[in-house]
């Protein structure tokens, strides 16, 4: 049976804060607009964002957009590029303005102004003392964003596909972008949606492994879907570990707690990040933190039976200061580890969170491949924005808060320019046939009952690997096995079912399509891991313990096809000096 056919100006793949954002800039712009998303949209990862979104507003500390800019760029361990960071800083403040008239019940100071609170690597005068730049409506900021931009884009006829899953971009014979085969998860029948324009908000890719603070939807399906198409990705190598995961579990205690004051102690009762970071201590940028709780663990200085986590400890903080600034964190730590903070410290333990890497865009949102001619050449009818993005803002590990903003600015930014590219191709382009036919038999094939590998114990194995093998501490011995590992994975998934012939249910197949997706997003992170022989941000190397300016400050760039290219960074900003890579120090 040939599928549905619906069209559209704008096809918008994911329904996070990015997409939502996104859609409503082109709804609002008289655009018809549809939105896909495989949960029902306030179900996306957004939703999970706790601690909150960074504008230099100065509402609590002095601040400026320039310091916000420094304090990325160091930040990103020098592979930001410097024109989409300035872009997005000067942008942050308005940004958050908008947000608070589409409803966004920001948490308020005592004179009404939007509460700010300091997150890890935030500095007022490029270095100096600790900014408050994050503004936060308590510790569901997420919540309240995704929620506000639903509720806008219902008033603004945007269109949902909900609970409809994106198989695979649609493309021309000459690589034009026109749309998605999409399936209905609830009847199975797929439905083509031919659009002028498509954005990819997919989101981000932490089950890649075990333990990690996403939701299980987070499988990395538009970079996969980007990596089918030929474009490249990104910087793969650079997955940010949250320092503050519940141990064992994995859940976020946002860095919020530690912004409120919170602080670590390992085994001996000692506050340790006093040695690692002396000035800015439990508010070091992430990877610096991260890597001090391992090393503290690994040195035998542990808290527990095992000696295997360390202690957030925010007691001293008070109940009402609890109740009113973290009440969900509270929720969290009661429910999974049966510790009330106002009384008990909370055992953490770095956890997979956030993926720096992603589809390379430019600022406008353009996604943009390599050609012979170019290193970013735009790819025709296709953006994307958000987590499964990278433009790059956040370049080798992103700060607290700074996500929230790339998803607003450039969610905008990219709408923008699609309202732009819209008005100069008016008129759809005629869809090939055969242009279907890839990703149909991509669904069709998990109808065959082909052998014994099981779906779920494959995605375990990959998320084991991926711990083993490409965790906190890389090296290359143990990155060249998990190359292999990762291949042999993925060819086991060749043979996988999901069930005999007769017996198939959707979710299964969503289950195995996402699987496909993530070992593919796997192969990105372990094989450029693998290949860049320094130590930068997240990229922490055992054998290359240094950041190496001279042969590595450039993006990194994985095919299927062609493995590893590399490109520079963009060091020139937008209107003011540039920052020279130097020293990271906290
Ligand atoms: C626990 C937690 C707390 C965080 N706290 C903060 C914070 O305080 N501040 C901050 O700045 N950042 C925070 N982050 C990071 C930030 O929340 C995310 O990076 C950001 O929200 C991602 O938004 P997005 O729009 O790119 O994607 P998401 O919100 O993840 O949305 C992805 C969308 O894509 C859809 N989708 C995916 N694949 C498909 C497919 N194949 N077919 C159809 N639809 C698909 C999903 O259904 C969903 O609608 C946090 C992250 C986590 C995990």
């Amino acid at each position: 049976m040939r599928p549905e056919r619906r069209r559209f100006d704008a096809l918008v793949i994911g329904a996070g804060g990015g997409g939502l954002r996104a859609a409503l800039q082109l709804a609002n712009a008289e655009a018809t607009v549809a939105v896909v998303s495989k949960v029902f949209p306030t179900r996306s990862h957004t939703v999970a964002a706790q601690g909150g979104v960074n504008a230099s507003l100065a509402n609590v500390l002095p601040d400026n957009w320039h310091w916000h800019m420094f304090d990325t760029i160091k930040g990103s361990d020098y592979l930001g590029d410097q024109d989409a960071i300035e872009y997005m800083c000067r942008a942050a403040p308005k940004a958050v303005y908008e947000l608070e008239h589409f409803g966004v019940p920001f948490s308020r100071l005592e004179n009404g102004r939007i509460y700010q609170r300091a997150f890890g690597g935030q500095s007022q005068h490029f270095g100096g003392e600790q900014a408050a730049r994050t503004c936060a409506a308590a510790d569901r900021t997420g919540h309240a964003i995704l929620h506000s931009l639903y509720q806008q884009n219902i008033r603004a006829r945007t269109h949902f596909f909900d609970e409809h899953f994106a198989l695979d971009l649609l493309r021309d014979e000459s690589g034009r972008v026109l749309g998605a085969l999409v399936f209905d998860i609830a009847t199975g029948e797929s439905v083509v949606i031919e659009a002028k324009v498509t954005l990819l908000a997919t989101g981000g890719a932490a089950q890649v492994y075990r333990t990690n603070t996403n939701a299980l939807i987070n499988t990395g399906d538009g970079m996969a879907m980007a990596l089918r198409a030929g474009v490249p990705l990104q910087d793969m190598e650079f997955v940010q570990f949250h320092p503050t995961g519940i141990a064992g579990k994995g859940m976020l205690i946002t860095e919020g707690v530690r912004g409120e004051g919170g602080y670590l102690v390992n085994g001996e009762g000692e506050r340790f990040m006093e040695r690692y970071a002396p000035n800015a201590r439990d508010l070091a940028s992430r990877d610096v933190v991260s890597r001090a709780i391992v090393t503290e663990i690994r040195e035998g200085r542990g808290c527990g039976p095992r000696r295997d986590h360390v202690l957030l400890k925010l007691d001293h903080l008070g109940e009402a200061l609890i109740n009113r600034r973290l009440p969900a964190i509270r929720e969290t730590a009661r429910t999974f580890v049966n510790a009330d903070p106002v009384r008990d410290p909370i055992p953490v333990f770095p956890t997979a969170h956030y993926t720096m890497g992603g589809i390379p865009t430019n600022r406008h949102g353009q996604v943009v491949a390599p050609t012979a001619d170019a290193p970013e050449e735009p790819v025709e009818g296709l953006y994307a924005v958000g987590e499964c993005a990278c433009v790059s803002v956040h370049g080798a590990n992103r700060l607290g808060g700074n996500s929230l903003l790339d998803i607003v600015v450039f969610g905008r930014a990219a709408a923008n320019h699609m309202i732009d590219y819209l008005a100069e191709h008016r008129y759809h382009r005629p869809l090939p046939e055969a242009a279907v036919e890839g990703p149909r038999a991509r669904l069709d094939r998990w109808d065959e009952a082909r052998g014994e590998a099981s779906v779920p114990e494959l995605r375990r194995e990959l998320q084991r690997t991926m711990e083993e093998y490409a965790g906190v501490f890389r090296e290359q011995e143990s990155l060249d096995e998990g190359v292999a590992r990762v291949r042999a994975i993925r060819e086991q998934l060749e043979l996988a079912a999901i069930g005999d012939h007769s017996r198939v249910f959707n979710t299964a197949r969503v289950e195995a399509l996402e699987l496909v997706n993530l070992a593919d997003v796997a192969l990105a992170v372990v094989t450029s891991a693998a290949a860049r022989r320094e130590s930068r941000g997240a990229h922490s190397r055992v054998d290359h313990p240094d950041r190496d300016d001279a042969r590595w400050l450039k993006h990194s760039l994985f095919s299927l096809a062609e493995g590893m290219d590399y490109k520079p960074v963009r060091i020139k900003p937008l209107t003011v000096d540039s920052f020279p890579p130097k020293e990271r120090t906290y």
